[in-house]
């Protein structure tokens, strides 16, 4: 991690939780746990005032606050002082034809890790799920980034259907497609060759449903000059393998893999569930 970003080592702070909030953060301002937060504070970690808890809101930087007006249920957080300062993050999007429920739910946790800045779930002709909770989606994430140490929360779309996703595809951001019937290019020559252009350019990945792409779909897809097909090796991943393992290429080869991370004495937080 840059050390300009930076401002106080967590070290010697004894935190009893990293949380997300939605309030302006600033100096001396009060902010307030939501129900869910405040159960974990009070009833699983015990937390009582005085106790620290570290908190981000995704535009604001990170600050440590103090426990006060502790009640049994809830409890009121006084900013104290900035950790860090708000970093640019990667603007990596993942759209994904939606899986089963826990194959969703792990697609969002481990995409959100991976530092995607955006998650668009795309129904496909062969998509077999055809509901989306996007609100229990977010809150997979928002646990995901407080527990993975990110400055933000990726945003979980609407669902929208294949073309819609494909007609209102921002210009400028490259669309890489890994194609499961070896229709795609090498992903590491692809990776670095932007590797060189990555800093103008944004990026996204679409990954197939369990049924894989319909012929139909990889015709359309072929046709447009801002979709690049990848491989993923000889093997047929599952798409939720598939989904991490493009995202990794694509941090490790082209992303922010470079940084390291904040803490050297293991000072980890755990996830709420
Ligand atoms: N229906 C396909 C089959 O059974 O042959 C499998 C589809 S796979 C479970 C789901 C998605 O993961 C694919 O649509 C593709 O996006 C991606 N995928 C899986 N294995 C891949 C590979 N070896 N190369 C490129 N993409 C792959």
């Amino acid at each position: 991690m840059p050390p300009q970003l930076i401002i106080r080592a967590m070290s010697d702070i004894k935190t009893k939780a990293r949380l997300f909030v939605s309030q302006n953060l600033k100096q001396g301002a009060i902010v307030s746990p939501n129900p869910d937060q405040a159960h974990y504070l009070m009833k699983v970690m015990r937390a009582t005032n005085g106790d620290s808890v570290v908190v981000f809101n995704g535009c604001d930087g990170e600050w440590r606050c103090n426990i006060e007006e502790a009640t049994k249920k809830n409890c009121a957080l006084r900013i104290l002082e900035q950790l860090r300062v708000q970093a640019p993050e990667p603007d990596l999007w993942l759209a994904f034809a939606p899986l089963k429920k826990s194959n969703t739910d792990f697609v969002i946790e481990k995409a959100t890790e991976l530092g995607v800045s955006r998650l668009i779930p795309v129904f496909t002709e062969h998509t077999n799920t055809s509901r989306v909770k996007t609100e229990r989606l977010s809150a997979i994430a928002m646990e995901a980034a407080e527990q993975c140490d990110r400055l933000s929360v990726p945003e979980i779309a609407e669902p929208v259907d294949f073309n819609e996703l494909l007609a209102n595809w921002p210009d400028g951001r490259i669309l890489l497609v890994p194609d499961e019937t070896g229709g795609g290019q090498s992903l590491k020559a692809v990776l670095e060759k932007l590797s060189g252009d990555a800093a103008t350019s944004t990026h996204g990945f679409l990954i197939g449903p369990e049924g894989g792409f319909a012929p139909s779909e990889l015709d359309d897809l072929s046709k447009l000059s801002f979709v690049t097909r990848v491989g993923l090796g000889p093997r047929i991943l599952r798409a939720e393998t598939a989904a991490l393992a493009a995202l990794s290429c694509f941090q490790a080869i082209t992303g922010d893999w470079e940084l390291k991370p904040r803490f050297n004495n293991g000072y980890f937080f755990n996830a709420r569930r």
